[in-house]
């Protein structure tokens, strides 16, 4: 498993030891579970909306590394944004861990979140790093399905 050792850069490794608003939100308008049966990791995301804003976004779970500093980061990225940019950032994460080209306004929009890039040569931990992702963006879109990446 030497090759996961590229991946787990300080910042990943960082954020796995010291996640970013993991709690619970009490009050929370949304909130929506994750599984990736491949991996075992879970999350819950917590979603406080305000005038089409999310004004505060936390989460919960249990899972690798991976997935828990992509949902670390995630929360600190999203906040603040609206829904409709939330959005786009999440198009630009999808395009980066699939390996898509990425456009300067991808770039912008990634910013921090480009640490972890490099789970694109790793297509098991792509669902890793984007299970908080589609968590929430099944949270957004008010979708009822349970979120599984399988
Ligand atoms: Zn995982």
């Amino acid at each position: 498993m030497s090759d996961l050792r590229d991946l787990y850069q300080e910042v990943i490794l960082d954020h796995n030891k010291n996640p970013r608003n993991f709690r619970v939100i009490e009050d929370a308008d949304r909130a929506k579970e994750g599984h990736n049966p491949l991996c075992g990791d879970n999350v819950t995301v917590y979603l406080k909306m305000k005038d089409g804003v999310i004004d505060d976004i936390s989460f919960q779970g249990s899972g690798c590394a991976i997935s828990k500093s992509s949902a670390s980061l995630m929360t600190s990225a999203l906040r603040g944004k609206s829904e409709a940019d939330a959005e786009k950032v999440f198009d630009a994460f999808h395009r980066m861990v699939t390996g898509e080209t990425l456009s300067d306004d991808d770039h912008a929009l990634l910013g921090k979140l480009e640490v972890l890039e490099g789970v694109r040569e790793f297509p098991a931990r792509v669902k890793c790093a984007s299970l908080a992702w589609h968590t929430t963006h099944a949270a957004l879109a008010e979708i009822d399905e349970p979120v599984s990446t399988e």
